[in-house]
């Protein structure tokens, strides 16, 4: 039988709808909506395209999104002044910088720069401690990378709030936006959790031995179906471009998906997946920065 369609868009949609409604009232409550400020430097066509549905998604919601684009000349320190200013606006409750920056960027010292309290990416090393430390239930007021935490959110959808506990669990990446605080968000869900990478052997193998498989490795295709444990539940985060035979091109993950269906119980498509929820999550990090805001500074 084929694997469950994992729907991301129709799981977005949820999101984004509550956090719409929880939006709204804030603003009435504060007579100011929860504001998020995107910032991209340089002009690569897909990062501000992506920026552009990142601050359309926003309005929809009901969070003033606003998109500040700097030129690629920009340097460190003009960036690091804008983000001050941000830190200090009231208006402003959460700030995102897209990544990639361009190379002569230091872009450690911007993530720093972001007032963890303002983070909705979740990247400060504050928050990334935070989330490291926390135990079985986050802090209600952490900002988590938008990417893990919409694959913990769909995992919780496909396999209920308790299904997770005892699986094992293979996240193959290793990076500090997506491998490493998936990690820590499954341990969390108490999965057993092995994170692997371009230096694991026999990953084929390992990954046989997985209940939850997450593939965060930017290579198109290359988990193919004779690595999924039959009945295992699999989330592809990998976006890929490839070439079509008649000069176009299409998005594919890091599974393939054709086999995997055949084996999976169920399985994130790409496009359609965890992108979606991903952007949902953004929306719903702003929220939650402007609400803590207002504990913060005692407002009504
Ligand atoms: P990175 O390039 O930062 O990390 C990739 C990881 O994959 C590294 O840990 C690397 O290992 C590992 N890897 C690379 N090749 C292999 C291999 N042959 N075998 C095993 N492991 C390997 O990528 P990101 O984490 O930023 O992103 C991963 C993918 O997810 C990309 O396709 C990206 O576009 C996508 N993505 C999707 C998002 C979404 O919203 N859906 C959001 C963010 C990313 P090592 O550390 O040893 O180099």
């Amino acid at each position: 039988m084929a694997a469950r369609i994992i729907d991301g868009k129709a799981e977005a949609a949820r999101l984004r709808a509550a956090v719409r409604d929880e939006a709204a009232a804030f603003t009435t409550r504060h007579g100011l909506a929860p504001g998020l400020r995107v910032i991209i430097v340089g002009d690569d066509p897909a990062s501000r395209a992506y920026v552009r549905t990142k601050t359309r998604m926003a309005a929809e919601a009901g969070i003033a999104g606003e998109l500040i684009e700097l030129p690629e000349t920009s340097t460190t320190v003009e960036l690091l002044s804008r983000i001050e200013r941000l830190n200090d606006d009231p208006a402003t409750h959460g700030i995102l910088v897209q990544l990639p920056l361009p190379a002569h960027m230091d872009a450690e010292a911007v993530l720093r720069a972001i007032d963890p309290g303002k983070d909705v990416d979740g990247f400060h090393p504050l928050n990334v401690g935070r989330l490291f430390s926390a135990g079985r239930s986050l802090p209600e007021d952490l900002l988590v990378p938008c990417t893990p935490w919409g694959c913990l959110h769909l995992l919780r959808t496909t396999l209920g709030s308790d299904g997770l506990a005892g699986c094992h669990a293979v996240v193959i990446g290793r990076s500090n936006i997506v491998g490493k605080p998936m990690a820590a968000l499954l341990l969390g869900a108490d999965c057993t959790v092995t994170v692997a990478h371009s230096r694991t052997r026999d990953l084929p193998e390992l990954c046989r031995r997985a209940d939850i498989l997450v593939a965060a490795i930017g290579r198109a295709e290359m988990v193919r179906g004779d690595w999924i444990k039959p009945g295992a539940v699999v989330i592809d985060v990998g976006i890929n471009r490839v070439a079509t035979g008649d000069g176009g091109s299409r998005l594919v993950g890091d599974v393939a998906f054709a086999e995997a269906i055949r084996v999976a119980d169920a399985i994130t498509p790409v496009p359609g997946g965890v992108g979606p929820v991903t952007v949902a999550c953004l929306l719903r990090n702003t929220l939650i920065a402007a609400q803590a805001s207002t504990r913060r500074t005692g407002s009504p």
